[in-house]
């Protein structure tokens, strides 16, 4: 049987990272009584440094979220609970969210700030590297690895664009398809002229040490080196327990926000990667004050 958290808070903001504590700063700061519910499950949770983030490029991220955290509990309005959220309902000024434990909060708003998951390949090897010598974005992590051997995962047109894109940290770049080439005669040509081997045997196993990849073992025994590898995955937004919200989702699958954050159901938000194509801290970071500012006008009756 479950209990009920008698306060009600002004906002309830589901997800504790980068962009919910962002959020959580500036509510706390307009004097809002905050609840931030955290599952710490963050998608860079195993990267050693971030990068592109004023003030703190190199830092362990985990260290860059302590120290955000501990800036956002010095505020009195703001409580934490370190738990999934497993149940969340109700419409505008009267939501109740239900977390792992048992145990329902009320809240006037609702900010989902939940990441996203991304979707590894079930290749020997490769979860072992995600985060440490693999990535997506090459603005984060390709400076580490310039002029270095890369082993690029893609195919079709979308694979040759990333190609032309990391060819600005590396030209020596292995496209590998793990499969047939599915971009037409024109892209070959291409990948041809920027000299990019392009191997379509099946990916077999990615070989490191933890962590730092060394080569790319492919299924018919050849070996790529490779001190990196960039790849594109498809990610998913983890919405199950507030289905029943009913918020609009993009083509990508993301929550669905106009400018000022606001899903398409009266008083809830999204921020964060969960609603932006555009996955970085900052982004994460402004797109939380963004929201905490169309929360605060919401609830002085201007939103
Ligand atoms: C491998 C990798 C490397 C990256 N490197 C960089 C970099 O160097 N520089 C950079 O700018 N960006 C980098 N990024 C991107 C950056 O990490 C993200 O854009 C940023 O973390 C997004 O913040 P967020 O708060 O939206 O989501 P996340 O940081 O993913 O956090 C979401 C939080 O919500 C919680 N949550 C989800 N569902 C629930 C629920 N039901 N109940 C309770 N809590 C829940 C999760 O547990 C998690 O703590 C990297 C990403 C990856 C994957």
């Amino acid at each position: 049987m479950g209990t009920t958290n008698d306060n009600v808070h002004d906002a309830i903001i589901i997800g504790g990272s980068f962009s919910g504590l962002s959020a959580a700063l500036a509510l706390a700061r307009a004097r809002m009584r905050v609840l931030v519910i955290d599952a710490s499950e963050p998608c860079n949770a195993r990267v050693p440094h971030a990068h592109n983030l004023l003030t703190h490029d190199g830092e362990p991220p985990h260290l860059i979220h302590a120290k955000a955290r501990a800036d956002v509990e010095r505020y009195p309005t703001v409580s934490w609970s370190d738990r999934r959220v497993v149940h969340a309902t109700g419409t505008d000024v009267a939501f109740v969210v239900r977390t792992g434990d048992g145990v329902e909060h009320r809240g006037s708003k609702l900010l989902l700030a939940l990441g996203v998951r991304d979707a590894l390949p079930a290749i020997p090897g490769f979860a072992e590297c995600w985060g440490i010598s693999a990535a997506a974005c090459p603005f984060c992590h390709g400076y580490e690895v310039r002029d270095r051997p890369i082993a690029v995962f893609g195919n079709g047109p979308e694979g040759v664009e990333y190609v032309r894109l990391l060819r600005q940290w590396s030209h020596d770049l292995t496209l590998l398809t793990n499969g047939p080439t599915t971009f037409d005669q024109a892209a070959s040509d291409l990948l041809r002229a920027w000299a990019v081997p392009v191997e379509e045997a099946p990916i077999a196993a990615v070989h490191h040490d933890d962590g730092q990849v060394h080569h790319v073992q492919l299924a018919n025994g050849r070996s790529v080196p490779a001190e990196a590898i960039f790849a594109k995955l498809p990610t998913s937004v983890t919405l199950g327990f507030a289905a029943g919200l009913g918020c609009a989702l993009t083509d990508q699958g993301l929550l669905q926000v106009d400018p000022m954050q606001r899903t398409t159901v009266p008083g809830v938000f999204a921020s964060g990667d969960c609603a932006s194509p555009m996955r970085s801290l900052s982004m994460a970071i402004a797109t939380g004050g963004m929201a905490a500012s169309a929360i605060v006008h919401a609830l002085v009756g201007k939103g």
